[in-house]
């Protein structure tokens, strides 16, 4: 029988906190069939296929599933979701896992990673979409990089897949309200610095 738990008591509050957030305790149903890193696309990128990461959550490991690059690798796709036999919704866990991961602090590639991620949900509650040139600028200035990848950005330009102008979603107080239903609003530049 697969016990859920970590080593210690926060290790197993916090597997608890997945279980819940993502679906129940199916996770505990998974068999290691490999359905789901079968159709995964990107597991290629992963340091843990999908599979493995369930797995390791059955075992308690939250330290490493968290510091895993494969919960910042996965697209959401639900491909995974959509194979599972036991009908574990790994899409869902791999979100709830980047969520925590994002709010205790713990992110595998570091600070590119956690900059990446709140420079585009910035974008997309400020615009409704994300505005491509602000969040690569943004994480450049980060990063203090200012010229990274500038051949391919030009590249980009070239071809029209880069806009220098924002363009904002209709809807997009309704975006901005969703943000604030999730109790954890992204805040701007602006909002941080007033703090
Ligand atoms: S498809 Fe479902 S049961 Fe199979 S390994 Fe993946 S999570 Fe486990
Ligand atoms: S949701 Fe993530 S883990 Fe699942 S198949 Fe898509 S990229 Fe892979």
């Amino acid at each position: 029988m697969i016990l859920l738990g970590g080593k210690n008591a926060t290790e197993k509050d916090s597997v608890g906190a997945v279980v819940r957030a993502s679906g129940h305790a199916t996770l505990l149903h998974c068999y290691q069939c490999g359905k789901c890193t079968a159709g995964c696309p990107l597991a290629f990128g992963m340091d843990y296929n999908p599979n493995q990461i369930i797995r390791l959550l059955q075992l308690g490991r939250m330290k490493q599933v968290l510091g895993s690059r494969a919960i910042w690798i996965c697209a959401g796709c639900w491909t995974c979701t959509t194979r599972c036999p036991c009908s574990i919704d790994i899409a869902r866990v791999m979100d709830s896992l980047r969520v925590i991961a994002r709010r205790e602090g713990q992110t595998a590639q570091g600070r590119d990673v956690a900059s990446f991620n709140d420079l585009f949900l910035q974008s997309v509650r400020r615009y409704g979409r994300v505005f491509e040139l602000s969040v690569v600028l943004g994480l450049n200035v980060r990063r203090r990089r200012l010229f990274h990848d500038a051949d391919l950005g030009r590249f980009m330009l070239a071809r029209g897949k880069l806009r220098f102008t924002a363009e904002k979603i209709k809807g997009v107080k309704e975006v901005r309200r969703l943000f604030s239903r999730q109790g954890a609003p992204v805040r701007t530049r602006k909002e941080r610095v007033k703090e």
